[in-house]
């Protein structure tokens, strides 16, 4: 029931009209349907076995038809139009619960299959099914008043069609019952091979795929993996088309027969007087009535159900509860110092084994720090329990005193600007790229060519007809631009510049750049002045040589710590690594 109050609730919220329009029709539908059943009977029996007054007779026909009229085009307007035109703003709603609700996901509930296959695709069909079912539920109201009816009529005439009828809907449900589980269970087995079937077409249509496919002829290798799971669902396919034939033919030679013995009998029955020929056009159209609302419901049921299931899922997403922080704001001016203390981690996908082990570290606002370690260490992970993505296992995070739980997430993370190692390029314009924002003003304009300028795009920017409002990339338009890879790169550190945030943390941001192009962008980072902290994971020795201090990352732990100089003096791992550098780039 918890679905269907969603449903309607949602409906209501997003089209407050939609439910009555919806339910006028069905009322409207009913009428149409229960007159015309008795108009026949009495037309027929007046002109077999009364005087009919022809002025009567016309008039009455003309308000049927007018009715009939009316409420047909009641019908096409609802079904053809109006629902059409509310289902956008319907899907609109629900998207934008969804989008608002995915701000609050944790990001390790992208990190399990299980995910996928529950929440993927109520992200994906959801906000169409709420309307789908609102139609369903309608379809499956005008079916059981229909039936209801005839079940009223039958009663009128005679038990036997009861029983009839009681037959007849027991057969069909259980047609409806062993249909159902074929299909749910197909569903089941279909959810998972589908998504992978998706996944190889999102590699054929995403640029971000077209080279490597090119290169390594991945091309083949990708066709013969989506050849082989259609193969799959062929057979799964199969297997239920079979099963699904054998209900359906049991189940239509059962209806066929029971048709076969109500006409036979009404016959028998008008041959003996008992019954007018009114009654067998009333009896011939109750049963047909009768079977196309039985089969309504019988095509009606398995749909609900699996809308069920899949809106079951999108109100689990969103009562879906992140982790939850606190409400604590930032202190705006004082000298904001992070205190990491024994912090251990590991990811909530692998709980046993713990990739950072027994961090300890107080980082002062305005230092400029620099990670290195060999792949795998655990830097980035480390950046990524500072930024607020997961929470330590063991150990407190704590900043200007207060304990990374006690902030509003949001909040947290608005301290930082990021450059991931894999940063994404959207392709919306390069100021939207910068400033995820819609309209600029003169202000964020001026922002943007200043981020532009510290990244050293700027000049590039310059050279493109439409500047800051080029579109990038060309799924979505003609004049799209390319740029390069490191041209990319500092576009997104010009994303991060723009934060304006206190905190600057990046993650191999120079690796795209050339080694002149990666001196000047570290140095700028460097000169960003005392109130900028800047955290900066780099493989690149030569350019984090200027650092504050050096982390020295190994197996999950801080091995070395110290500026360059004190680090050299010691002889260890630093001093090791940058010594094989320096030798390679001589
Ligand atoms: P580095 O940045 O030093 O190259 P990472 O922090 O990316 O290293 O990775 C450290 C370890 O954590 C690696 O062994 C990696 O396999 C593992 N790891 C990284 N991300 C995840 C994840 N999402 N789930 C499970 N393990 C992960």
């Amino acid at each position: 029931m918890r679905e269907y109050k969603f449903i309607f609730k949602n409906i209501w919220k997003a089209s407050p009209a939609y439910i009555g329009v919806n339910v006028l029709n069905v009322v409207l539908q009913y009428i149409s349907f229960a007159v015309s059943l008795l108009f026949y009977k009495v037309i027929v029996d007046l002109f077999i076995y009364g005087q009919p007054e022809m002025e009567k007779v016309i008039v009455g026909l003309v308000v049927f038809y007018a009715l009939k009229i009316v409420c047909e085009s009641y019908n096409n307007w609802t079904v053809n139009i109006y629902n059409s035109l509310q289902q956008i703003k319907i899907r609109e709603y629900v998207s934008s619960l969804i989008y608002h609700k995915c701000k609050h996901i944790d990001i390790e509930c992208y990190e399990g299959a299980e995910f996928y296959d529950e929440y993927a695709r109520a992200i994906e069909d959801g906000p169409g099914r709420l309307q789908d079912t609102a139609n369903l539920v309608s379809s499956f109201l005008s079916a059981l008043l229909k039936i209801g009816t005839v079940i009223g009529l039958f009663f009128s005439l005679g038990y036997i069609f009861i029983i009839v009828a009681v037959i007849y809907c027991v057969q069909s449900w259980l047609t409806l019952k062993l249909t159902n589980r074929l299909f749910y269970r197909g569903y089941l087995l279909d959810t998972p091979i589908n998504r992978r079937a998706d996944y190889i077409n999102g590699i054929f249509r995403g640029y971000q795929y077209v080279k490597e496919l090119k290169l390594y002829r991945a091309y083949d290798f990708f066709a013969r993996r989506f050849a082989d799971i259609k193969d799959q669902l062929k057979l799964l396919k199969k297997k239920r088309v079979a099963d699904l034939l054998k209900i359906l033919f049991t189940s239509n030679l059962a209806g066929s027969c029971l048709k076969a013995f109500v006409n036979i009998y009404v016959i028998y029955k008008i041959v003996q007087g008992e019954y007018t020929v009114g009654d067998f056009t009333l009896v011939f159209a109750s049963v047909i009535a009768l079977s196309e609302s039985v089969s309504g419901i019988i095509n009606t049921l398995p749909n609900l159900k699996n809308n069920k299931k899949i809106i079951g899922s999108l109100i689990r997403l969103l009562n879906q509860e992140g982790r939850s922080y606190g409400n604590a704001t930032l202190p705006e001016k004082e000298q904001l110092e992070i205190d990491i203390e024994d912090v251990s981690f590991a990811y909530p996908n692998e709980k046993e084994r713990n990739v950072l082990s027994h961090i300890s570290l107080q980082i002062h606002e305005g230092e400029k720090i620099a990670i290195v370690g060999e792949n795998g260490s655990g830097k980035s992970t480390f950046l990524k329990l500072l930024l607020g993505l997961y929470e330590p296992t063991e150990g407190k995070m704590a900043i200007g005193g207060k304990e990374y739980c006690e902030y509003d997430r949001e909040e947290w993370q608005k301290l930082f600007g990021v450059v991931f190692q894999d940063y994404l390029i959207y392709q919306v314009s390069i100021a939207q790229n910068i400033l995820f924002k819609e309209n600029l003003d003169e202000e964020d304009e001026k922002l943007v060519w200043e981020a532009l300028e510290f990244s050293g795009l700027d000049s590039r920017v310059r050279s493109l007809d439409k500047g800051i409002n080029s579109v990038l990339l060309r799924e979505f338009s003609e004049e799209g631009v390319f740029l390069s890879g490191g041209e990319y790169q500092r576009l997104a550190i010009a994303r991060a510049y723009a934060r304006k945030a206190r905190w600057i943390v990046f993650d191999e941001p120079t690796s795209a750049l050339d080694p002149i192009a990666a001196d000047d962008v570290m140095g700028k980072l460097y000169r960003l002045g005392e109130q900028k902290t800047v955290i900066c994971v780099s493989h690149r020795l030569t350019t984090t040589s200027s650092s504050d201090r050096i982390l020295v990352f190994d197996k999950g732990r801080i091995v070395e710590c110290g500026n360059h100089r004190e680090l050299m003096d010691r002889q260890g791992l630093y001093y090791q690594m940058f010594m094989k550098q320096a030798r390679y780039s001589q």
